[in-house]
């Protein structure tokens, strides 16, 4: 809650000034919302009265205070929308002082909680599927880095590792194995905050995974609904690399908010990436964008980026394709060194994170626009629970 007192007399003196020359109606519920309707949000170019994301005015002497509801912890505009909406009320005559909260949904959805109270899905708000359409391309990377760059977002994360016959996020997180159930649940291991589950979690030592597809689908499925989630924002689903069975049956089982697609830039992933993104188009999954993975490597020194794997493969799909190139990720040796430790990406200070960062306010941002073009993505879960 941010709190602005003590307001500089000047700062006052300019605001009156302002208030005089424009002659803004005096205070009331009213005036507070029509200043509200000049706040609008930049990606679904509404304004945040018309998106019913305001929820309370009250009104105490000279005092405003508002509570404003985001579509998720990880908006990030956020702290640029609660600037607009102080600054939109302190426009109006008689205010001294503004107090904007923000707020994010529940994801918690009580009846359906009781009906389905063996379903750890309950109160999952994103289902992401995590793909490629190649194995190597850095999937697996992209999908713990994204949960972590989420996690660091105040949101709830989880991840689910569905790549069934090569799962790394074990090894990418040092998560242990589950040891509790609450009720039919089991309850996933965290690591910074996140959840996760992968097949490795339950099989012995280095046994390979020798599973059917139809058994490996089984699986994720108990991945989804088995596991004692908890009220989450986002969970990622790292999908196996490929178009094949699998991945269809859980697009089909997963009622997935969307997908992030991981690429390369040569044209051999390329051409696999394709088949995804036809893949999910085809079962009416929503694409969120494509990342680009191991774009160009800056060596020490010179400071000049190296495009290893060819340059502009990521950007020309993505115009081809009709669908957001959400930001390109360098190779960075350290990142080699944090997969296989299973430290946070930063924690050496590199300077990767700025890619991650912005490549995953970017998936926030087009998932919120999916979403609210398709109503709430949590509809989609009644629909999967008939
Ligand atoms: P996939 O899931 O697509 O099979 P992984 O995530 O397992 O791929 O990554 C394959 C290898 O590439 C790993 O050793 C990982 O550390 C490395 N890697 C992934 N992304 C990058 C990157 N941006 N820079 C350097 N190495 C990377």
């Amino acid at each position: 809650m941010s709190i602005i007192k003590g307001i500089s007399d000047k700062i006052r003196g300019k605001r009156q000034g302002h208030k005089d020359k424009t002659q803004l109606n005096s205070l009331s519920e009213a005036t507070v919302y029509e200043a509200l309707k000049s706040v609008v949000d930049p990606d679904l170019h509404k304004d945040i009265v018309s998106l019913g994301f305001v929820k309370k005015v009250e009104i105490n002497g000279s005092i405003v205070n508002v509570t404003v509801q985001l579509t998720t912890p990880a908006c990030p505009v956020k702290e640029e929308l609660k600037k607009q909406c102080e600054d939109s009320i302190l426009k109006i005559r008689g205010v001294n002082e503004v107090n904007v909260t923000l707020t994010f949904p529940s994801s918690s959805r009580p009846a359906q909680a009781a009906e389905k109270k063996n379903n750890g899905l309950v109160q999952v708000k994103n289902i992401i599927a995590v793909a490629s359409g190649k194995g190597g391309v850095g999937k697996s990377t992209t999908a713990m880095n994204l949960a972590r760059s989420l996690a660091r977002t105040s949101a709830k994360v989880g991840v689910i590792d569905a790549d069934i016959y090569g799962p790394s996020i074990p090894t990418l997180s040092q998560a242990g194995k589950p040891t509790q159930m609450d009720g039919e649940l089991v309850i996933p291991p965290e690591v910074d905050g996140i959840k996760l589950i992968s097949v490795s979690m339950f099989s012995q030592g280095d046994k390979a995974h020798i599973l059917r597809g139809p058994m490996a689908a089984n699986l994720v499925k108990q991945f989804l609904s088995g596991v004692a989630w908890g009220e989450l924002d986002y969970l990622l689903i790292d999908y196996p690399p490929g178009t094949g069975d699998i991945q269809l049956t859980i697009s089909q089982i997963a009622s997935l908010a969307g997908a992030v697609i991981v690429t390369t830039p040569q044209e051999l992933a390329l051409a696999d990436v394709k088949k995804a993104i036809s893949m999910f188009t085809t079962m009416k999954v929503p694409i969120i964008g494509i990342i680009e993975n191991m774009s160009y490597f800056i060596c020490d020194g010179c400071e000049k980026k190296h495009y290893i794997f060819k340059t502009g493969g990521g950007k020309k799909l993505a115009k081809n394709s009709g669908l957001p190139l959400l930001g390109e990720i360098p190779i960075e040796p350290y990142i080699v060194k944090a997969s296989d430790e299973g430290l946070d990406f930063d924690s050496e200070g590199s300077k990767l994170p700025e890619s991650y960062k912005q490549v995953t306010d970017r998936v926030v941002r087009e998932l919120a626009i999916l979403n609210s073009n398709q109503g709430l993505g949590l509809n989609s879960f009644s629909l999967a629970w008939k």
